[in-house]
């Protein structure tokens, strides 16, 4: 499967999660320092209210969308540390 990476670009990644509910989210913050794993739909990675920046998006922060935990984590592994939470709101 393919990661896909989404920065600055709330249409794509939008659209990807719409297209992919059962896929994966990884929420990149911090310069890499926080990676937190969602699903999709989880209401802190689609609704406005919890962007971090009410002006720019949900991709100010990188979204990296996949299909499977396995390749997620072997993403976080080569670009910053480990994914370091899994949300407690969308339980992926
Ligand atoms: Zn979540």
């Amino acid at each position: 499967m393919q990661i896909i990476e989404f920065k600055d670009d709330d249409a794509a990644y939008m659209e990807w999660s719409r297209n992919h509910q059962d896929g994966l989210v990884l929420n990149v913050s911090n310069n890499f320092k926080e990676i937190m794993l969602h699903k999709p739909l989880c209401s802190h990675i689609s609704t406005y209210d919890h962007r971090i920046d009410k002006d720019v998006g949900f991709t100010k922060n990188m979204k990296v969308c996949g299909m499977t935990v396995d390749e997620l984590e072997n993403w976080a592994g080569r670009n910053g540390d480990a994914i370091s939470n899994r949300c407690k709101n969308c339980k992926p």
